[in-house]
């Protein structure tokens, strides 16, 4: 196992009497509300996914992530997490001295105010996507921040795992776990999906390398018409149960928001199963991409430009599907036969038929990962 990015597994969850106190002294504190999202990134700061963030960026930080793919200090970083506020609250803040975050009216955490700076949105968006076309979905939101970004160090007060305390893992219990377990090599699966046998497939050749799995669905707002985060998660459940040796596959949750930011988010999902203790990440073709602003491959061939990440990608080439034929799941690398032999993987047909409670191809899909999903009422995010 590889030690944490940057060298350290970070800690801002404050405990017992610091909690008490910081919730206290944050009442007389210049209050800054936030979002859920960034709730959800800031506890991800908190236990140590995001190490070795301890805050949002700095002025220096944030020049080193876009022009350098690497924070002040040398260690890679390829996603900006900034905090924008607008002027009036801008003028409220100053270095040194801390103010409260703020949810649904509570402090959530303290920040250490270190800079407060302006900055250049075309230059963020741009250097961040590869684009600064306003239809990709990250470059739109980039231009809905505020004018002003508060950098610091966060004390976090709210570091709950709800939704779904019982599955949502910090790197230090991760950690734990796949050291019980006696894994050398554990690779992390990346995914927003319910599982069909070719995503089970492309896990079990993967298998074959590594000690084990460390499945890790990625939950959070979601666009109209994708599976709702606890079919996923039960989806999985069942597979496992039904499909995988017991010792050597885990999951538990990845809270966080997509930027679909392509390779720099390649990069930014590794950093954060490395601090989990995986040692590899499988990386699909057009990992986190949207429409067509990256190249498919872009996202596996930018591993190579960094050698000091300590963790390998891992890709499985091709697409599968069942081939007569063959008797079994195969890809154009692996079979030789024409295409009325094939019965491809369609998202749409296998959703459709779910839809409708007709069992897709056993070929194709999972019985019990069907059945487990006609057990929801809504199946999609509406
Ligand atoms: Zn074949």
């Amino acid at each position: 196992m590889y030690k944490p990015h940057g060298g350290k597994l970070i800690d801002r969850n404050l405990k017992g009497a610091e909690k008490s106190k910081a919730i206290a002294d944050a009442k007389g504190m210049v209050q800054i509300p936030v979002a859920q999202e960034t709730l959800t990134e800031m506890k991800n700061i908190g236990c140590g996914r995001f190490s070795p963030l301890e805050g949002f960026l700095g002025s220096e930080d944030l020049k080193g992530v876009l022009h350098n793919r690497r924070l002040a200090s040398g260690v890679i970083w390829t996603i900006p997490m900034v905090l924008d506020v607008d002027k009036a609250t801008a003028e409220k803040c100053s270095r040194g001295n801390p103010v409260a975050l703020v949810f649904n009216g509570s402090p959530v955490a303290i920040l250490h105010v270190e800079d407060v700076y302006t900055y250049d949105k075309a230059e963020l968006a741009s250097q961040t996507f590869a684009t600064d076309d306003t239809k990709h979905p990250g470059v739109a939101r980039v231009y809905e921040m505020k004018d002003y970004l508060v950098g610091g160090k966060l004390d976090m007060i709210d570091d709950s795992k709800e939704p779904f305390p019982e599955c949502n893992l910090w790197p230090a219990e991760t950690r734990r776990i796949f050291e019980q377990k006696g894994w050398k090599t554990v690779a992390g699966f990346q995914t927003r999906n319910a599982p069909h046998r070719g995503h089970e497939l492309m896990q079990k050749i993967v298998l074959s390398y590594v000690d084990g799995l460390y499945i890790n669905p990625v939950i959070g707002r979601k666009k109209k018409g994708d599976f709702r985060d606890e079919v996923i998660i039960k989806s999985y459940e069942v597979l496992i149960e039904n499909y995988f040796p017991a010792d050597r596959v885990f999951m538990s949750i990845l809270p966080m928001e997509m930027r679909y930011a392509g390779p720099r988010e390649a990069i930014h999902h590794a950093i954060i199963r490395k601090n989990f203790g995986c040692t590899h990440q499988i990386v699909g073709r057009d990992h986190a991409g949207v429409g067509k602003y990256y190249h498919p491959e872009a996202a596996i061939d930018i591993f190579e430009e960094f050698d000091d990440l300590e963790i390998e990608p891992m890709t499985v080439r091709g697409d599968f599907f069942h081939c007569r034929k063959c008797d079994e799941l195969a890809s154009e690398r692996t079979c030789p036969h024409a295409d009325d032999q094939k019965i491809p993987f369609s998202g749409t047909a296998i959703r459709n038929m779910i839809v409708a409670g007709e069992m897709p191809d056993p070929k194709l899909y999972r019985p019990e990962v069907f059945e487990i999903q006609q057990k929801f009422d809504k199946l999609f995010v509406e």
